[in-house]
C-alpha cells in the first residue's frame, strides 16, 4: 500500500513537529517553504509561492491531504481546494479578528466587549462605549502580541491609531482575568473528537512563556469541551483546533482561535499518550484519534536563544527541542518539557531562559 502523502504550506517549527510525528505513523510529510526552513530536517521543502493559486493549486494535487502552518495565508489561494484540512472557511474566520469574535459570539462563546475600527473617528466612538484600558489590534497578522497597542486613557487614541498604520482593526475591552488557558481537540472527517485536558498558560511581553497541563478545574474543562465541540461541529472542522481563554470569576472569556497545532500544545509531545501533531495527522487522514491521557508536565519556550546543550544535558528529565532556528531576539527558537513534580528544576530553568532573553 502508498503511503498517504500530507502537504504543509509552511515549513516552520509547527510543520516540523508534524513531520516527526509522521514517522511514527508511516506517513510522508512534505512542506512548502523556504531553503533552509527548519522543517527541513524532517521533509522535503518545495520552494512554492503561498501567494500564487496556480502553484498553491499544483502542490495540493501531488499530495492526499492539504494543510496549513500558519493562518496567515491568503485565504484566496485556498479556495476551492477539495482535500484542505481544515477547510478555508475555519481558516477565513480565524485569522480575522473581527469574524473570529463574530463568530465565537453567534455560537455562545463570551468574549471580551470588542467593536470594529476603521478610522480615528471609529476609534473615538468605541472608546466610548468600550472605555480604557483596552487594545487596539489589528484584525490581522496579528501574532504574539505585534499589531496590537494598549490604551489606558481615551486621550491616547490618536497615537494609537497611527501606531496600527491605519490598518482595519477592533478595540478590545481590556480583561483583567485570574489566568489564562487554552483547549486543544481534534476532529477527523467521521466526527470522531478528542480533547485535551485544558492548559494554564503564562505570556510575557505578548508571548507564550510558559505552559503547565493540566488545568484541573472539572466544570472549566466541560464548559470548554462543550463551545469547542459546537465551533468544530459548526464548521465541520477537520485536524486540530486551539482556541485560548482567559478565566475570569471561574468563567471562560475567549480571546482568539488557532486553525493548526498550537504552541500551548507543545507539552503533548511527552505529556500525553498521543501527542496533538500526531492526532492532527490521524484526524487529516481519518484515521482513529489516539488516546489524550496525560501526565502532568510543563512546558517552556526558549525564546531568542537556546540554552546551551551542554547545561541542559545534565537534566535526565528535560526533554530538550531545538527547532535549529537562526537566534534572534523575541523569536520561538525551541522548547523545553518537564514532568510537573520536578518544580525545582522548572524554576531554575524558568530563570535560566529569563536570563537569555
Ligand atoms: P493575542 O495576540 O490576542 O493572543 O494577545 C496576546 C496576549 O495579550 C494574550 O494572551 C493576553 O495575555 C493579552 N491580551 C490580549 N487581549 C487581551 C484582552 N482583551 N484583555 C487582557 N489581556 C489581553
Amino acid at each position: 500500500m502508498t503511503k498517504p502523502r500530507i502537504g504543509i504550506l509552511g515549513a516552520g517549527q509547527l510543520a516540523l513537529m508534524l513531520a516527526q510525528a509522521a514517522q511514527h505513523l508511516n506517513v510522508d510529510v512534505v512542506c512548502a517553504g523556504r531553503p533552509g526552513d527548519c522543517a527541513e530536517q524532517a521533509a522535503p521543502v518545495l520552494p512554492v509561492d503561498l501567494e500564487d493559486p496556480i502553484a498553491v493549486r499544483t502542490f495540493h494535487d501531488s499530495v492526499d491531504v492539504l494543510t496549513i502552518e500558519s493562518e496567515n495565508v491568503e485565504t484566496s489561494v485556498l479556495a476551492d481546494l477539495p482535500h484542505l484540512a481544515p477547510q478555508a472557511q475555519a481558516v477565513r474566520i480565524a485569522q480575522d479578528r473581527l469574524f473570529e469574535k463574530d463568530f465565537l459570539r453567534f455560537n455562545g462563546v463570551a468574549t471580551a466587549p470588542y467593536a470594529a475600527v476603521n478610522s480615528l473617528r471609529d476609534l473615538h466612538v468605541a472608546l466610548d462605549t468600550i472605555g480604557a484600558p483596552s487594545i487596539l489590534k489589528t484584525r490581522r497578522l496579528g501574532y504574539d502580541g505585534r499589531g496590537q497597542v494598549r490604551l489606558t486613557h481615551a486621550d491616547e487614541a490618536s497615537s494609537a491609531w497611527a501606531h496600527t498604520g491605519g490598518a482595519p482593526c477592533i478595540l478590545e475591552g481590556m480583561v483583567n482575568f485570574d489566568l489564562e488557558v487554552s483547549l486543544i481537540a481534534a476532529r477527523n472527517q467521521r466526527g470522531q473528537i478528542a480533547f485535551y485536558p485544558l492548559t494554564h498558560n503564562i505570556h510575557r511581553n505578548g508571548i507564550l512563556r510558559t505552559s503547565i497541563a493540566p488545568y484541573n478545574n472539572p466544570t472549566l474543562q466541560t464548559q470548554a469541551e462543550d463551545h469547542m465541540r459546537h465551533v468544530l461541529e459548526k464548521l465541520n472542522y477537520i485536524g486540530c483546533l486551539a482556541i485560548e481563554f482567559f478565566v475570569k470569576d471561574n468563567t471562560l472569556i475567549a480571546n482568539e482561535m488557532a486553525p493548526r497545532v498550537h504552541n500551548s500544545g507543545h507539552w503533548t509531545i511527552e505529556g500525553s499518550d498521543t501527542s496533538q501533531f500526531e492526532n492532527a495527522l490521524r484526524a487529516m487522514l481519518d484515521m482513529d484519534l489516539g488516546s489524550t491521557l496525560s501526565r502532568p508536565t510543563v512546558m517552556l519556550n526558549c525564546i531568542g536563544a537556546m540554552p546551551p546543550e551542554s547545561e541542559t544535558a545534565l537534566f535526565p528529565n528535560l526533554h530538550r527541542h531545538d527547532y535549529g532556528k537562526v537566534p534572534r531576539p523575541g523569536r520561538k527558537v525551541g522548547h523545553l518539557t518537564f514532568p510537573a513534580s520536578e518544580t525545582a528544576t522548572i524554576a531554575e530553568w524558568q530563570r535560566r531562559l529569563n536570563h537569555l532573553t
